[in-house]
This record gives structure tokens, sequence and C-alpha cells, in this order.
């Protein structure tokens, strides 16, 4: 199961579903239930949903520490990174975290600052690949599209002629929200 097959709410969920629904299948270790069978968790008997949910927890110590334990190859996230990220799941303060990391409370700060830097590019990315990779999004694109290809891309400057369309300019409608 490679993890960029896998949509952002299974990579929360920690699992994913197979044979239409009918099992689970977990995407750490590939440990899989079936929906309709009972199993024994935690010396009782529970379904295949709640059996999945709690081996997530127990084996792998829940989502975010499955997450973590991912090889730094496929998080892309550095150990600093990873050590920063635990501390906020912890709900740690910036003081506490940079005297066990060695590092200043403004160097903890700026890991923070990047992580979310991190998190907006990642949101983006995602959202261009939608329009790429999905294909009902795609399909509906092309529906919207016929008929009207010579204004469906205007040239840039030609988007807002009184400013720039540049830097953190969205709609107006969302300049209410500090986009960074
Ligand atoms: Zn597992």
């Amino acid at each position: 199961m490679e993890i960029k097959e896998l949509t952002l709410s299974e990579l929360m969920e920690g699992y994913t579903s197979a044979d239409n629904g009918e099992k689970y299948i977990c995407v750490f270790c590939g440990k899989s239930f079936e929906k309709e069978m009972m199993y024994q968790s935690r010396g009782r008997y529970v379904t295949g949903k709640r059996a999945m949910e709690e081996h997530i927890i127990d084996e792998h110590g829940g989502v975010f520490r499955g997450l973590m334990s991912l090889d730094k190859q496929v998080s892309g996230l550095s150990e600093m990174q990873r050590e920063i990220l635990c501390g906020m799941y912890e709900e740690r303060d910036n003081k506490d975290l940079a005297e066990d990391l060695g590092i200043t409370v403004a160097t903890v700060r700026t890991h923070k600052f990047n992580i979310q830097r991190m998190k907006r590019e990642a949101k983006i990315l995602l959202a261009c690949l939608e329009q790429i990779e999905n294909d009902e999004i795609v399909s509906q694109r092309k529906r919207l599209e016929e008929g009207t290809l010579k204004s469906v891309f205007p040239p840039m400057r030609d988007m807002d002629e009184t400013k720039p369309n540049i830097g953190n300019s969205l709609h107006p409608f969302f300049t209410q929200f500090t986009l960074k």
C-alpha cells in the first residue's frame, strides 16, 4: 500500500478499507479486520471497526505516533521537527520543550512557525494535485469549460487591473483571514 494513494482522511484515521468496504486495513502494518466479523480485543468481543481502532492505539500508540514512526524518507520530517511536533502533541509549553531539546525558546517558535508554513504549502499542493488527479473534479471542470475555452484562461495581467495579483491575494472576501 502506497501512502500517496491514501486519502487524507484515511491517513488521519490510520486505516483504509478494501473489498468494497468489507475489510479494514491498518495503514501502518497492513493488518486487516473484516467489517462483519467480531474480534476479541482488550478481553471482550468487538466489531471489526472497533478492533481496528483499538489495534491502532494498542499496537501503534495511536495515529499520531504511527505517523511519527514513518521513515524520514517517507514523511520528509527532520528529527527536530518530529521532536517539536511530539511536544505540540503532548501540549508542552515552549520553555519546557526548549530546555529538553537544548535549544532556545525563540528557536522552538521558529520551528513551529516553519511547521505552519509547511502546512500551508502542503495544503496548496494537495489542492493543486486534486485539480490534476481527481477524476471527478477534472470531468466537472471540463463540463464547465465546454464552449467557453477562450475565456477559461485569461492572461494573468487581466485578472485584476487595479492591483498586482501576487502574494497572499485571494478574493477580497478572504482578506478577513490572515493567510500565513
Ligand atoms: Zn497496524
